[in-house]
């Protein structure tokens, strides 16, 4: 609902809706996706907001990025959740002429809260890597590596078992089914294998292979793989059956997927609390590259 209406005045639409506080937004928010389950290095949760302050409207993003702030603001948004956290190190100053100090000002001047949920989204059931194991149409056997603490399957990673295919079936599912980017779908490997077995890892997940191998994956799904961890994978690979084939994707893109489920997911919380909260999608693009020069299909 707009600036005006949200500072101190509960708004009744009559039926009974109201606007949650943000206190009330953060605590589904820790519901859904529970802030136990992040990784210890992460940064998680609210990181900047009044608690008492109400919540009309939420953004959801996968970074929150300059261009994700200003539609945060422009849209009249009172609370930004994004899959990145915003602060992940710590800092001493959030002066309004450093990166995040400067998106941080905007932010508390428009009155837009900001919440995490970055790996605990990705250990949670439901979340960003079954977001994935759902486009590829994998019965999900367990989490790559369970979350210490958590409940049984809450964990970083997914594999589980599909219809037999190869990998570059698996690759064009992934490129019809993600935003396209210039970097596109990769594959290292023998695109014409067959495979049954599918490790998934939103995000960077290039330091579980091990877990990867465990599982006996024909083909490990994720991104930011860099040329040593891959090429290192490849090599193993060889010595054995040859497994697992690569598939790397954008990691915007592959993140960008859990934001709809997301979404259905506080639609349909704030509907059962009686809440008037618009929740919406960002339509920025954050994906880090922007242009690519060369061949479209290299062989080899
Ligand atoms: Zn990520």
């Amino acid at each position: 609902m707009s600036r005006a209406t949200h500072d101190h005045v509960v708004v009744d639409y009559g039926g009974g809706m109201v606007e949650p506080t943000l206190a009330q937004v953060r605590a589904l928010v820790d519901e859904l996706w529970p802030e136990a389950y992040a990784e210890p290095w992460d940064s998680v949760g609210l990181t900047t907001g009044d608690p008492t302050a109400r919540v009309g409207s939420v953004l959801l993003a996968v970074d929150p990025m300059d261009d994700v702030v200003a539609e945060a603001v422009e849209t009249g948004a009172d609370l930004l959740l994004t899959h990145h956290p915003l602060l992940l190190r710590g800092v001493t100053s959030i002066a309004a002429d450093t990166l995040k100090g400067g998106q941080l000002t905007r932010l508390v001047r428009a009155g837009v809260g900001h919440i995490a949920a970055h790996t605990n989204a990705d250990s949670q059931l439901g979340g960003v890597s079954d977001a994935l194991t759902d486009v590829l149409g994998v019965a999900v056997r367990g989490p790559l590596v369970q979350t210490a603490g958590a409940p049984d399957g809450v964990g970083i990673g997914r594999w589980g078992d599909r219809a037999p295919t190869t990998v570059r079936a698996l690759a064009q599912i992934l490129a019809d089914a993600l935003p396209a980017t210039v970097t596109g779908v990769r594959i290292a490997g023998d695109p014409d294998a067959e495979v049954r077995r599918v490790a998934v890892c939103g995000g960077a997940g290039d330091g579980l292979f091990d877990a990867v191998r465990a599982v006996e994956a024909d083909v490990y799904v994720t991104s930011d793989l860099r040329h040593h961890p891959a090429t290192e994978a490849r090599d193993t690979a060889h010595r054995s059956a040859g497994l697992p084939h690569l598939i790397d994707i954008s990691h915007w893109a592959a993140e960008s997927l859990w934001l709809g489920s997301a979404a259905d997911q506080l639609r349909r919380e704030a509907s059962e609390r009686g809440w008037e909260m618009r929740i919406v999608v960002s339509t920025r693009r954050t994906d880090a590259w922007t242009l690519r020069i060369g061949q479209e299909e290299q062989h080899g």
